[in-house]
């Protein structure tokens, strides 16, 4: 077998995000479009606040007027326009969220107040104007949202807020998942000697599902170059990405690149200068994107979080850029060799980070701590406790 050209991570990563796609997108209701990325600018079709509206429970009058008492013309509810304008001496009793009146240009709450027999008195001091303008939040035609913005709560209450009943978002991409490995076992099933669970599927499937695409399970192959060739040509069709886990090493069993080869995928890249994952395949098939990932789980799930998770992402019209903390490291790293880039597995909490006891890429258990990644650079042998470094978080 040929030699695998060994390749940066940030070549790796030139080649992931160069890789074109087309998003394609829906219309979905206001709750259906919760944690998914708007598929456009969305320009305000209203002035917000839509008219001058009092900000407080209180009394409307001319800013400077000061008669002993005001004479009380109307009590303008919420909803409701006003009937009258306000003129020297008068008010007009008014509910937050209602119309300001005409000739009225300030509101005193109704705590600074006394009411009596239709006269309102002015008793405290009365600072605020207590108005929320025509359009001081947000003019008509002005972007309020824009495109790749995930819509969560906040976002929703502000199209609803707008009268947009419906909003422009991306489809789900369809991911498919093809495991390989003759010794594994779906869990709920019983363990024969040899045989471990198959924890890839479901930790592949869960970031999947995390980023708002679709996992589709397409099915699992024994170590065997007939059986995956078959499985990868009758289901490529049914997904936009598909993932490989397993079988890429360079072991007497390993299948997986040379099937891919077989199907007609063209590999643009068989190895990675990156720890945990290094035999990481990506190519693609027109316009389907195939990765083949190392078996061991760390791996797995180390290599969808660097690589995979931006081109979901992308797929999904969404720019990612990662959260990247400032933290200090509690107990030195060191490793005796440094000729990859190496994401460790750290535990980050006000801002000190931990590395997690971490016994290799099978090590789940430490995995299952860490909420964060330490990048250490290629070239880099150790990390002095009480470093500071950047975190990645997950
Ligand atoms: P491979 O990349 O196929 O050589 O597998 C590397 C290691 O990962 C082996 O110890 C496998 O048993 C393990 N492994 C492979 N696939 C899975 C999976 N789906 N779930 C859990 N472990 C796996
Ligand atoms: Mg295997």
């Amino acid at each position: 077998m040929s030699e695998k050209l060994l390749i940066g991570v940030e070549e790796a990563e030139k080649i992931i995000a160069s890789f074109p796609v087309t998003p394609q997108n829906e219309t979905a209701a206001l709750l259906t479009a919760q944690n998914r990325f708007l598929a456009q600018d969305i320009a305000s079709p209203l002035a917000m606040p839509e008219f001058n509206k009092s900000a407080m429970d209180g009394y409307a009058y001319i800013s400077g007027d000061d008669p002993p008492t005001f004479k009380i013309i109307e009590t303008i509810a919420a909803g409701t326009p006003p009937r009258l304008a306000v003129t020297p001496g008068h008010c007009a009793k008014i509910m937050t969220g209602a119309m300001l009146p005409p000739g009225a240009d300030r509101v005193v709450k109704r705590e600074c107040t006394r009411e009596e027999k239709g006269f309102m008195k002015i008793i405290a001091e009365n600072r605020n104007r207590n108005i929320r303008f025509q359009g001081e939040d947000v003019q008509a035609g002005q972007t309020v949202l824009s495109k790749g913005t995930l819509l969560q709560a906040a976002q929703i209450a502000l199209l609803a807020s707008l009268g947009l009943a419906e909003v422009p978002v991306a489809c789900a991409p369809r991911i498919g998942i093809i495991t390989t490995g003759s010794e594994l076992i779906e869990p709920g099933g019983s363990l024969q000697p040899g045989q471990i669970f198959n924890s890839n599927f479901y930790s592949l499937a869960a970031q999947i599902k995390a980023l708002g695409a679709v996992p589709l399970a397409l099915g699992h192959s024994a170590d065997d170059l007939e059986a995956t060739t078959t499985l990868i040509t009758a289901r490529l069709g049914e997904c936009d990405m598909l993932i490989l886990s397993g079988g890429v090493s360079a072991g007497d069993f390993d299948y997986v690149p040379a099937a891919m080869k077989k199907t007609g995928i063209a590999l643009h890249f068989e190895k990675i200068a990156v720890q945990p994952g290094m035999p990481t395949v990506f190519g693609s098939r027109r316009d389907k994107i195939v990765f083949g990932l190392p078996g061991n789980p760390v791996s797995t799930f180390v290599i969808f979080e660097i690589f995979i998770k931006p081109m979901i992402l992308r797929l999904l019209g969404h720019a990612f850029q990662p959260l990247v903390l400032p933290a200090q490291l509690t107990e030195g790293f060191r490793r005796s060799q440094a000729t990859r880039t190496a994401f460790i597995p750290v535990r980050y909490q006000d801002g000190q980070a931990a590395i997690v006891s971490y016994h290799g890429s099978a090590h789940l258990h430490a995995l299952s701590r860490a909420n964060a990644l330490l990048r250490v650079p290629a070239g880099q042998l150790s990390i002095p406790a009480g470093s500071s470094v950047h975190v990645r978080y997950l």
